[in-house]
């Protein structure tokens, strides 16, 4: 396969862009080799500037659920441009996409838009403390939240440690205010409240773990986090940017019934384009400027084209509960031709996997947390994520990702998808 112009492109980009991307893991660090510069996508396939075609398994890192370039959320942007960019003032679009969002998300009762899930999870916490009086919070070791200072903590030795910086620029002073748990453990959860009794204004948590590859929450999981909030007076944040109106159109909340105080969203919610949003229950947003004290802003936020792509979308989603079961069965189709790979090439690997979420895991353990997750082989990985890609498999490159499926990828792509990973995994065990 030729990547010549894509070469070309990122030795050009890197004299101009630190590390020739505007976003990490796209510059294909962990695999290794020269990150695809895209040109064009539509319905499930990616075209790089070298004009390879390849099916698409990253999906914009999820918000494409719909396969790119759906006919309604285009000429819902291309009407929206005829009336200017922004405004910088309220539309009544903002109301329609909120009031949907509503109906749709169970903890959710009031809703402010912001850019991006960063931004959403930085402000989510901020009002968690506001209403709490609270400083502490609880992340779980191996979650995603964006690059908010206060998020970017690596796991310290134990549930109970406090966390360090994981990045220079974060101060030591707003590290010691994250606290850590590891997924999946709620006697470790309990020890850390104990530790912090009166301290802790919220958990958060991916209620499926996507950013440590794909990790379910056990049988009572969910519900333990929320009856230790409710003991304890701590909000409960679900961080929903990756999940929400993906697992279902209320997200895992609805997924797996359990309900958390607020929530974040993003990817899905703009329809590819920069949006995120925060909510929850009314006494908790109206804590929210200028209903209240906390203070959160946006020049940009609820820009006009961002809302109706993101309202196409979200009543797309809604109007077709259909999509869902489609997608669950894309996914669980895909899970048994590489179950029967796995099997046929007496291979022990760990698959995870819900809906349209699936991460193959390149280790025999089960993976129920981070420390699972990195028992992986990742020298292994990168063979396979190169095998894959030479075969037109479009996969995020890195073992801690969770592919995203959309409901544009037809019979035909899942059976290509299943024999390239069937002829990669055997590749990289020679
Ligand atoms: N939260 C989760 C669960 C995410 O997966 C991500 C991004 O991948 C974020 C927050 C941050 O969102 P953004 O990249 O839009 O800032």
């Amino acid at each position: 396969m030729k990547t010549d112009n894509s070469r070309a492109l990122f030795e050009q980009a890197q004299a101009f862009i630190p590390g020739g991307v505007n976003s990490p893991v796209r510059a294909f660090k962990s695999v290794g080799g020269t990150p695809l510069f895209i040109k064009r996508a539509e319905g499930a396939y990616v075209y790089d500037e070298d004009d390879n075609q390849y099916i698409e398994l990253i999906n914009s890192w999820g918000p494409m659920i719909l396969g790119h370039k759906h006919p309604k959320i285009e000429q819902a942007v291309l009407n929206a441009v005829q009336n200017s960019l922004s405004f910088g003032a309220p539309t009544q679009r903002e109301i329609t996409i909120a009031e949907l969002i509503v109906s749709m998300v169970p903890s959710i009762e009031k809703v402010r838009m912001v850019n991006s899930g960063t931004e959403a999870t930085m402000s989510a916490i901020r009002v968690a403390r506001g209403y709490t009086g609270r400083d502490k919070f609880i992340k779980i070791e191996g979650c995603y939240h964006g690059h908010g200072d206060s998020f970017l903590i690596a796991a310290g030795s134990g549930a109970v440690t406090m966390g360090t910086p994981d990045s220079p620029g974060v101060t030591k002073g707003t590290a010691k205010d994250t606290l850590l748990a590891p997924f999946n453990d709620l006697e470790a959860m309990r020890k850390v409240v104990e530790n912090n009794k009166d301290e802790v204004a919220a958990i958060i948590i991916e209620p499926v773990a996507g950013n440590m590859g794909c990790v379910l929450p056990k049988e009572g999981y969910l519900e333990g986090l929320r009856e230790l909030c409710d003991e304890h007076g701590i909000v409960l944040i679900f961080d929903e940017v990756m999940t929400g109106f993906r697992l279902a159109p209320g997200g895992a909340q609805e997924r797996f019934g359990v309900t958390p105080d607020m929530t974040t969203l993003g990817k899905i919610i703009g329809g590819g384009m920069p949006v995120g949003a925060y909510g929850g229950k009314k006494e908790i947003m109206d804590y929210v400027s200028p209903a209240g004290p906390v203070y959160q802003a946006g020049t940009l936020s609820g820009n006009p084209i961002s809302m109706a792509a993101g309202l196409t979308m979200l009543s797309l989603l809604n109007e077709n509960p259909e999509v869902y079961t489609s997608l669950d069965e894309k996914g669980a189709y895909l899970r048994e031709g590489y179950e029967k790979s796995l099997k046929d090439l007496g291979l022990n690997y760990t698959i995870n996997s819900v809906g349209s979420m699936n991460t193959l895991f390149f280790t025999d353990k089960e993976v129920h947390n981070f420390e699972d997750a990195k028992t992986s082989n990742l020298e292994l990985f990168r063979k396979y994520f190169h095998a894959m890609l030479d075969r037109g498999i479009y996969l995020g490159p890195s073992q801690f990702e969770s592919l995203f499926l959309s409901t544009a990828l037809i019979d035909n792509d899942l059976d290509r998808i299943i024999k390239a990973n069937h002829e990669s995994l055997k590749e990289i065990h020679g």
